[in-house]
């Protein structure tokens, strides 16, 4: 299979024929279709997180393929299914991650990676493909629609009325929009690149009595901002992976009297059960305005640098080529 592998933290991916390992109990062999860059892979390849143990390693974490194989124990994925990868975990067996051999070296993977042609996943990483999803649009319901679903829904708890806003407006953050419009709330988008700014409606900087503010930036600085621009019963959601050494330097006071951090890994979500209620509004998970790029796997790296220069929204990743 043809992969795109992190080898040292801070350069590009490389890439590289690995030969696929025998199935493990509870793993599946998928062949990738399409991923999308999210920005957890430009941490990774930063090196955010601090020391990377696991190196040389795939990633990617958001896909949509077909299954080519099974392991033992499998019983909720058959040869053929059509499947959404994602990376939080679901029903089936937590299988262990596959290693892959590239000439004699060892190459890692999680549970679930994909910016593969084909991929060894855990089967309680994949959810059925819901009858009538793009194949192109599928992807996102990997990461980016599960994720602003659950932290609409579950970490801010949105109601009719409330006034949210966003930092940091790639693909998850315009799904978290789009979420919480549907969800009855209206909506402030912020970004760091001029232009890309959406804002509904005009916010002026100076407001400070926001509802809810999600961050998906990790930026120490920004989160200071949006703990300050929300009111004192406010909900501050905490989405983007800080960087290790950047940490944050609050008034904590106002969280005697109602105000809450809440940290969200992906929204909490459960995709099996929460990937077929999503498909169901389709209008809230419709990115043909944000879905702005396509490259081969060839070009990986050339999609990651869009994605890190914040000029793109979700970039795809078109495996047959
Ligand atoms: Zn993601």
């Amino acid at each position: 299979m043809r992969a795109a592998v992190l080898t040292e933290i801070g350069k590009p991916l490389v890439l590289a024929d690995l030969e696929v390992p025998p199935l493990q109990v509870g793993q599946v062999l998928v062949k990738v279709q399409f991923a999308a860059v999210c920005g957890a892979q430009i941490g990774e390849q930063a090196g955010v997180k601090g020391p990377d143990r696991y190196l040389p390693h795939l990633l990617g974490h958001e896909g949509v393929g077909d299954v080519l194989a099974v392991g033992a124990g499998v019983r909720t994925k058959a040869v053929g299914d059509r499947v959404i990868l994602h990376w939080r975990p679901s029903e089936g067996i937590a299988a262990q991650g596959a290693v892959y051999d590239w000439h004699g070296t060892k190459v890692n993977s999680g549970p679930m990676t994909c910016f593969s042609t084909e991929t060894i996943v855990s089967e309680n990483r994949l959810t059925l493909l819901p009858q009538g999803v793009d194949a192109r649009v599928a992807p996102l319901y990997g990461c980016a629609f599960t994720t602003a679903y659950g932290v609409i829904v579950n970490d801010a708890k949105v109601k009719p009325g409330d006034r949210v806003i966003v930092f940091g407006f790639g693909g998850v953050g315009m799904a978290v929009a789009d979420m919480a419009v549907g969800a009855g709330a209206t909506v402030v988008g912020m970004d760091r690149v001029p232009g890309k700014v959406r804002m509904v409606p005009e916010w002026d900087g100076h407001e400070r009595d926001f509802d809810v503010a999600v961050d998906i930036t990790g930026d120490s600085k920004v989160i200071e901002l949006a703990y300050n621009v929300t009111n004192k019963t406010g909900r501050v959601v905490l989405v983007g992976v800080p960087r290790h050494d950047d940490p944050i330097s609050i008034d904590s006071l106002p969280l005697h009297f109602g105000k809450q951090i809440i940290g969200s890994q992906g929204g909490w979500c459960v995709p099996h059960e929460d990937i077929p209620r999503i498909a169901k509004f389709p209008d809230y998970c419709s990115p043909s305005g944000w879905i702005t790029h396509e490259y081969p796997l060839g070009q990986i790296n050339e999609a990651l640098d869009l994605v890190r220069s914040g000029q793109a929204g979700r970039v795809l990743v078109r495996m047959d080529s």
